[in-house]
Formats: C-alpha cells, structure tokens, sequence
C-alpha cells in the first residue's frame, strides 16, 4: 500500500482544496511509491496567509541563535532518518541508494549546519557619521515570505540550499517541491512537524504542478522574492510572471559545463572525473561535466581512457550496493535524451558508446552512458542542456578556439580546465564566462563557497553567506543626533 501524503500548511496536515491527489512512481522500478495532492491557486494563497501571519506576529522577532538552533535541528532530522529519506529519494528520482546514501544525504545534513551558523553572521558596512549632525546604520532585514520552487534532480538538497539560506536570513518560506519527486520534503515536514522545529506557519509545504502552483507562487503579492532552480525556460517564464509584483527573483537554471583538457594535462585523471562528472545522477546535474574540450595532442589518449571508463558503468538495480547509475527521472526525460542523440546522429556526430536505452522492462527508464564525438559547435547537442549520461567530445586547436567554444553556449554555470601550467590554468579562469572554474577537477561543491550562474545559467547564488544575503534586504536608517 502506497503513502498518502497531504500538504503542510500554517503547522497543518491539509488536503489540496481541490480534493485532487496524484500518484508518484518510481522511473527505476515503476511501481508506485505514494500518492500526493494536487495543489492549486488557493492552497498557495492559504499557505501565503499562514506564512504572512507566522512573519509579522513570530517569526520577525526570531534572534540569529533561534533560527540557528531550528537549523540545526533540520540537520540532525535529515542525519537521524538519513536511511529513510535515501530510500524513498533513490525510488523517486531512479538514483542509486548507495550513492544517495553517501554523496546526498549527509551532504544536505552538513548545508543546514552551514546554513544554521550563517544565520548568525550577517554583515553590513559600519555604522558612523558620513553627514555631519547624522548617524547612518544598516539594518539587514529579511524579505518576509520566500516562495521556493525546487526541481527534481536532487530534491531534498535543492530543497535545503533554499529553505536553509531563508529561514537563516529570518523569511518564512513557502516551498513547493517538483511535481515528480516531492516525497523527501514531505517526509522531511512530517519530522519537523513532529519535533515542532517552527511556529506555525513558518515553513510551508505545497504540492503540485508548475501550473498552477509555481506560478501563483510567482504572481502572489505577499511573497517578496521567488527561488527556482530549474531549467532555463521556466527561469525565463518566471521572471517575467514576477515583474507584474516586481519581486526579486533568484534564478539557479540549467548549465553546459566545459570541461577544457590541455596537453599537459594528467589525462588519466581528467577521464576518471568525466566519468564521475558526467554520468553521476544519470548525468541530470546542472554542473555535469558534459562538454568535454581536448586539445588535439590528447583527444585519442583521452577518448582512450574515457570510453572503456563509460563502459565499466554498473548501471542497474538502485538497491544493489554496487550499482553507479541508475534510470533517468521519467519517460519525459527519457524521450528528451533519446531525442537529442538521435538528431545528434543525424547532423554527423559520431556515437562512440551507448546511444540507446538499456531495457529493464515497462515503466523503466534507462539509458546507456553515452560519448558522442565529431560534433560540431552549432550542433543541438553541444548547444543546449541534454540532462542525461551524454557527454559529448571536440577536439580544438588552441587555447583560443578552447576560450571560444567554452564560452560559445548560452550558459554559463560551470566550467573545468585541466593543465599544468599555473598560469594558463589563471588565464583560463578568469575568461571563462561561468559561476563555478574548477582546476584540474569538476564537481565537488563545498558549503562555505557560492554557487550560481553567469550568462542564461540564472542569477543570485546558492550556499556561501552571499546566498544568505540574498534573502535579505538592506535598510538605511538615518538619525539626527541633534
Ligand atoms: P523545471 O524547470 O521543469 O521545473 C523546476 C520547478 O519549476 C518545478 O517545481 C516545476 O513544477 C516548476 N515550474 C514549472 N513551470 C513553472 C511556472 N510556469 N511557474 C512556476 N514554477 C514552474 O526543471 P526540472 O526539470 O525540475 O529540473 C531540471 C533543470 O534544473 C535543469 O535545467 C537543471 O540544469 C536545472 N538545475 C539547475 C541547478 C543550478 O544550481 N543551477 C541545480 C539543479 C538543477
């Protein structure tokens, strides 16, 4: 018998106004994990209400060490049922429980503690005379209620990086998870509810599609900023549905990473972590390493190494313990990826490994980890986000031609260089247009640091006390001191 789940809104477990639920299944096993509501306009509107009450009568009034402690206690929830949410995130998303277990979870525990001891370090400029008779101050205030839209790739972690930063910063957050995977958060809710983490009202969570509830989100006029990570398209869509209320938007979206191999590289190390990179989750990461750039003096050693790595790939049972890969998300995104490499084919890339489904059965959604080389830059494939195990080669002249076809997409969230040289690594990292220059890795990520996106990878940044400070808003206060 599948979980129901209901909504949490102002402290209480609710059923959809509509009295509509939807099932969730599992893309790696297709069985049925739970059934959820189906949220509309006016859940959100209820949920805004709560949220609104719980800022001007309690939540406003919190100290810096009262969200720290409640942050804290998220940290140990996401710790103590660690087992538990593993679980039910590998069944939702198609990921391999023992990955999930030992790269998300902990991870996610780790970012409400970061998150915990940023809520007591805000800064401003100091305080002092710059008119004479007058003392100015700055008063770094939250915004009030946060509307938070998570997507489905990690879903309880994207769902910390927002709900740790704007409780932090002393918001009341109504978050509303994708509609395909929203059985962490809500299990999450269930064990905040219980410990009593928050007044009522506080923290809000609504289920359902982008349409309608993301989007009342976007248009309520009592919630001051909008968080999405999510594609570029609906990043897109968002900010324009948010100017009619003009409320700052926060906008994590898709990426094409580059990952740049020069000849001096260590190639050997450089095609481990493009198997790590690109394929981990499936290769539905916003940061994975997807484009590879080799320089014509390393592209057969590198292909050499990389495609008998991509080949050992256990891809398979989520719940066997040595399982690397698992399914993608669903059959929507399973036609996407097929879709791209097929035209990729078409236009005259070369497939090297995989290019096709591995078929598990009905309701199963798998792809092989695929290398496509011999694209050109124009092409689909090299231009827009696959968000599946496709990593594509190019072999490029120069640094030059390395810099231009980097830089030649329109994202710009992360970015690898792989080189020996000190200076041309520098070089690189300062002409790349991307939020994140990793040297000689890509991938790893680290609480105390920003993560965020350049160019039509969005804007405002994730972790650090800058993604803190994005939830805030900066006051002057000025007095006569006469
Ligand atoms: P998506 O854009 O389809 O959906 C994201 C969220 O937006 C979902 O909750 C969805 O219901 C909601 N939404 C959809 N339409 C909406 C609308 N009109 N108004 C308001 N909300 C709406 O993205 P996805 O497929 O869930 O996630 C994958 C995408 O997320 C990829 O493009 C990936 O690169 C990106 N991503 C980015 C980062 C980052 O840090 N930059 C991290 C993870 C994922």
């Amino acid at each position: 018998m599948a979980d129901t789940y209901q909504m949490f809104i102002g402290g209480q477990w609710v059923n959809s106004a509509s009295g509509q639920t939807r099932s969730i299944t599992s893309p790696a096993t297709g069985e049925v994990l739970a059934e959820v509501q189906e949220g509309s306009a006016e859940d959100v509107d209820r949920a805004v209400a709560a949220a609104k009450k719980a800022f001007d009568e309690v939540w406003f009034d919190s100290t810096p060490r009262e969200r720290q402690e409640a942050l804290l206690k998220l940290a140990d929830i996401v710790e103590e049922h660690g087992e538990e949410f593993g679980r039910i995130e590998s069944a939702n998303v198609g990921k391999p429980y023992a990955v999930t277990m030992a790269e998300e979870i902990p991870v996610i525990a780790d970012q409400f503690r970061f998150f915990a001891g940023g809520a007591r370090f805000l800064e401003g400029r100091s305080t002092g005379e710059y008119m004479k008779g007058f003392t100015s101050m700055i008063r770094r205030e939250p915004i009030g209620i946060a509307g938070l839209i998570a997507p489905w790739n990690y879903p309880l972690y994207m769902a910390a990086w927002k709900i740790g930063p704007a409780l932090a910063a002393g918001n009341c957050v109504v978050i509303k998870p994708s509609e395909l995977t929203p059985l962490t958060l809500l299990r999450f809710a269930q064990y905040v509810a219980e410990a009593d983490v928050f007044p009522p009202g506080v923290f809000n969570v609504v289920t359902g599609d982008g349409v309608p509830v993301g989007e009342r989100i976007v248009q309520h006029p009592d919630i001051g900023i909008v968080s999405l990570t999510g594609e570029t398209s609906t990043g897109k869509l968002i900010m324009r549905n948010a100017a009619d209320t003009l409320k700052r938007t926060h906008l994590e979206l898709g990426g094409k990473a580059p990952v740049i191999v020069f000849d001096d590289a260590d190639v050997s190390a450089a095609a481990e972590w493009i198997k790590i990179g690109g394929y981990f989750n499936s290769g539905q990461d916003c940061t994975a390493a997807t484009r590879v750039l080799a320089s014509g003096a390393v592209y057969d050693d590198l292909l050499g190494e990389l495609v008998p790595a991509v080949e050992s790939l256990k891809v398979g049972d989520i719940f066997d313990e040595s399982t690397e890969m698992g399914s993608v998300v669903s059959k929507d995104q399973f036609e996407r990826i097929a879709g791209m490499v097929e035209r990729a084919a078409e236009a005259g890339a070369k497939i090297v490994t995989g290019g096709e489904p591995l078929d598990m059965g009905e309701g199963r959604y798998f792809y092989k980890p695929t290398v496509i080389t011999d694209a050109k830059q124009t092409d689909e494939i090299i231009q827009r986000e696959v968000f599946g195990p496709v990593v594509t080669v190019q072999r490029f002249e120069d640094e030059a031609q390395a810099l231009a076809w980097a830089n030649g997409v329109d994202y710009g969230l992360a970015a690898s260089v792989w080189t020996r040289d000190v200076g041309r690594a520098l070089r690189m990292a300062r002409r790349l247009q991307f939020g994140t220059v990793w040297i000689n890795t890509h991938i790893p990520l680290t609480p105390e640091m920003p993560h965020g996106g350049y160019k039509q990878s969005g804007h405002g940044k994730d972790m650090s006390i800058y993604s803190i400070e994005d939830y805030t808003n900066i006051k002057h206060v000025m007095a006569s001191l006469e």
